[in-house]
């Protein structure tokens, strides 16, 4: 018996009164599709699902779920479902319709509704000559990502997401909307920026944007057989780059698929993807000891922000995939020869992409005032993953995943990047231990009944 069942129909009515957005309990027509994540391998089985449409739907549908015993899962897009815990007997609160963005271009700065999508925001940043912190996928939400950090194209120029957040709204597990920002709620404030969910279910976010028209942006690829090369070459280039440089270091294999432009399709490369924050002179002289290793394709430019939504190849629809990632506090010449051994050219990986981002810059650097994670303590950021679309194909791929983490173990930082952790973990492993701390107290004054089912749970402390 699930808990919709014991829930008197007469509650279910008043609640499906009270919201404008959709209320989906197991066996409606729509229940289905309300409950899908994009990520397609994930099965989450909630006894109701919310699809709220503005504040005023959060607060009803937390004030429903906490005088019916339930717990809540808030969620955008489902990118990141795969830590996720079983949502039997809870109220999934979808967000994802709602899209609004209100750009300031005199403060610089954005409000987002907790459901909008990263490419909802920077195409008209980019009309006012001004970029987002997104990550590498236009259809990441800004929300789920912002709350575990945010890693993106301008990381070691401009730090995490989550420490450009300026202001947060929420309601509180007890059913209060809050709006907090550095005169407010001051522990609220803290743990929303990268301290994953579990104070509550965010309802809109306001962050910080920045002046960058164009900047030098693209990737250069390599056959794969020169991977163990390629990424010794980066990796010492890596060393010697400003601030203003963010890039990575991939190996990837692209699917047979008519959506991969023909040169490209069903051949595995080694790849170097990077922006850099100046203008073509400047991005081709940093380039140009990679550039001379001599790529078979080589697509550098400058470019508004908006483009660099393309750059990482990420799939635009929902796809089952099975994948995880780690830091790591080094990446010697012996780390880059195991990840070559894995998923180089002589390995037999079912992984669809290995990928290497360099770290460092801004966000090696504490922000004064910052939140949960006010920096990032570690070198490298490493992700690895696989197209899952059977549960055999899932245990396989994980297996593989599982491999490279393994073998990378004795470069692993002191915790994993929040946002790259795709299985189950709790908060302790993917926060600095201090951070964490704070973050049990915060949780246990603010959600005392761990209402809230965040990516990765906060114990209470002892
Ligand atoms: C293709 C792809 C590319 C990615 N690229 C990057 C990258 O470049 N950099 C990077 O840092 N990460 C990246 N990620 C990881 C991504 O940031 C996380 O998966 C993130 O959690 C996704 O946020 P979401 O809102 O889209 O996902 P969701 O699954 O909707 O949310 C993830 C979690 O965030 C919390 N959450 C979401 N909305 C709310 C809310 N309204 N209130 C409270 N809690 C909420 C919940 O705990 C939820 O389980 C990528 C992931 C994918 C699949």
């Amino acid at each position: 018996m699930t808990i919709s069942d014991t829930i008197a129909g007469r509650d279910l009515e008043m609640l499906r009164a009270a919201v404008t957005g959709g209320i989906f309990g197991v066996g409606d027509a729509g229940y289905d599709q309300a409950r899908q994540a994009w990520n397609l391998a994930i099965d989450e089985r909630p006894a109701i699902v919310v699809m709220a449409e503005s504040a005023a739907d959060v607060e009803q549908a937390v004030r429903f779920a906490r005088t019916h015993g339930m717990r809540i899962a808030p969620q955008g897009t489902g990118h990141g479902a795969g830590p996720l815990e079983s949502l039997q007997g809870a109220m999934l609160l979808r967000t994802s319709r709602m899209r609004g963005v209100r750009i300031d271009p005199v403060s610089r700065s954005v409000r987002v509704e907790a459901g909008a999508l990263w490419q909802d925001v920077t195409v008209p940043a980019a009309e006012h000559g001004l970029a987002a912190l997104e990550g590498t996928s236009p259809s990441v939400g800004v929300t789920g990502y912002t709350l575990g950090g945010g890693i993106g194209w301008l990381a070691r120029g401009y730090g995490l997401a989550a420490n450009s957040v300026t202001a947060a709204e929420l309601v509180t597990p007890d059913g209060r909307f809050v709006r907090t920002d550095g005169d407010h709620e001051p522990d609220l404030f803290w743990a929303v920026r990268g301290g994953g969910g579990s104070v509550g279910v965010v309802t809109a976010l306001e962050m910080r944007l920045y002046p960058v028209r164009e900047l030098y942006a693209g990737a250069l690829f390599f056959p794969i057989q020169r991977a163990a090369e390629v990424l010794h070459s980066w990796r010492a280039w890596t060393g010697r780059v400003p601030d203003e440089v963010t890039s990575l270091g991939r190996i990837l294999r692209l699917p047979p698929l008519p959506a991969v432009p023909e040169p490209l399709r069903g051949r595995a490369f080694v790849l170097v993807e990077a922006a850099c924050l100046d203008d073509a002179d400047m991005g081709s002289q940093l380039l140009g000891p990679l550039r001379r290793l001599g790529p078979e394709l080589d697509t550098f430019a400058m470019i508004p922000p908006s483009w660099l939504a393309r750059l990482h190849m990420d799939p635009d629809q929902p796809v089952p995939n099975q994948g995880d990632g780690t830091l790591l506090a080094d990446l010697p010449d012996a780390a880059i020869d195991t990840l070559v051994a894995l998923a180089g050219p002589d390995s037999d990986t079912t992984l669809l992409s290995v990928e290497v981002r360099h770290l460092g810059g801004a966000l090696a650097r504490p922000v004064p005032d910052g939140g949960a994670q006010p920096d990032l303590r570690a070198a490298y950021a490493v992700f690895a993953v696989g197209i899952a679309p059977t549960p055999e194909r899932v245990g396989v791929v994980r297996a593989h995943v599982q491999a490279v983490k393994d073998a990378l173990s004795p470069w692993q930082a002191s915790y994993d990047y929040y946002n790259f952790k795709e299985t189950r973990a709790p908060a302790s492993t993917v926060l600095p231990a201090d951070s964490y701390r704070r973050l049990q107290e915060i949780t246990a004054d603010y959600d005392p009944d761990q209402a809230i089912i965040a990516a990765h749970p906060v114990s209470p402390p002892r």
